[in-house]
């Protein structure tokens, strides 16, 4: 039986240590496969390249495509949105923006008509594991070959990561395998180092994790530091948001708040549309991540050791070491 190895490449730091374990260890029918959210910084697409052409190894692209379920909620809004007696101006609005765009976040955000947050973590399974699942694994399976699906996943980061075995059968051939479980983070550097492959110049750069930018359970000085270094993400995700309030029912959407989300001023499903934008939006996010810790008004987000939102057990999100969650009143 032939055993097809399948590394999940991120363009962070664990994930290429992953790969350069398989490299080192000479695996045989070895590919590299990376899943777009299209929520990336630039620097990460470029880094792929140079990770491709360093070790030889090419890397597959992967991406959600959400065109025939926009097209389902398109028609599911001409026909119950009005029975529902949702206003025309609403009706209308998320018509006009419920288009696919191409790039998968934003067209996730679109059907869903709101952002994912820590309690409906929908992203890392639809933008990550699902394309994963269907375009590269499905196909191989069933063929007889065994399937070793390779994941940068370590211990150190998350409760939830603590207690995974090294290896584990899912079933119909197909076994997950962590061979950096256990590995700490200057041992994953060192592996960079003595495979003589740079890491993704975006850790030199203050940023904590490499994965989307922002993501979701960023921490309140990563955001800080992406709005100082890369204003043009702060930009994309503004823009997005103008975009997403439109597809929403309620008109309000914001990347950092979920529905259900609280802040001083009440429960954020509880306000109108406008309230939520000017206290929730991603630049008021972006004031508040300069403000010292328990700070005034944009105190909106609190810290969590809870890190369980972006330690998915698939390794497919780099995990952020202490993510920021949202609208909890400090
Ligand atoms: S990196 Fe964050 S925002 Fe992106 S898919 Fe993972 S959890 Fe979602």
């Amino acid at each position: 039986m032939n055993t097809q190895n399948i590394v999940s490449v991120s363009g962070g730091k664990d994930s290429t240590a992953t790969l350069l374990v398989a490299i080192a260890l000479e695996t045989e029918n070895l590919q590299a496969v990376f899943a777009d959210t299209g929520n990336e910084h630039d620097q990460t697409y470029l880094y792929l390249d140079y990770l491709e052409q360093r070790t030889g190894i090419p890397i597959t692209r992967v991406k959600a495509d959400f065109s025939r379920r926009i097209e389902g909620k398109r028609r599911f809004i001409e026909t119950k949105w009005r029975e529902q007696g949702i206003s025309e101006e609403v009706v209308l609005a998320a018509l006009a923006v419920l288009q696919p765009t191409g790039n998968p976040f934003l067209d996730l955000c679109i059907w869903k008509g709101r952002f994912p947050s820590r309690k409906a973590q929908f992203c890392t399974m639809e933008l990550k594991r699902d394309p994963m699942l269907e375009q590269v694994v499905m196909p191989l399976m069933g063929v007889g070959d065994m399937i070793m699906s390779w994941q940068g996943v370590r211990a150190d980061e998350s409760i939830n990561r603590r207690y995974l075995p090294e290896c584990d059968e899912v079933g119909g051939g197909l076994f997950n395998y962590r061979p950096i479980l256990k590995w700490n983070i200057p041992a994953v550097f060192e592996a960079h180092r003595y495979m003589g492959v740079k890491p993704n110049p975006l850790y030199s750069q203050g940023m904590g994790r490499v994965g989307c930018m922002p993501c979701i359970n960023c921490r309140k000085d990563e955001l800080r530091e992406i709005a100082l270094r890369f204003p043009e993400v702060i930009d994309r995700i503004d823009h997005w948001e103008r975009i997403v309030q439109q597809a929403s029912k309620r008109g309000a959407a914001t990347f950092f708040a979920g529905s259900n989300a609280k802040h001083p001023k009440g429960s954020i499903s509880d306000m109108t549309a406008l309230e939520v934008m000017e206290i929730a939006s991603i630049r008021q996010a972006v004031e508040w991540s300069k403000t010292a810790r328990g700070g005034i008004q944009y105190d909106l987000l609190s810290t969590s050791s809870d890190s369980t939102a972006c330690a998915s057990a698939y390794g497919l999100c780099e995990s952020a070491w202490e993510p920021v969650n949202i609208l909890e009143a400090v």
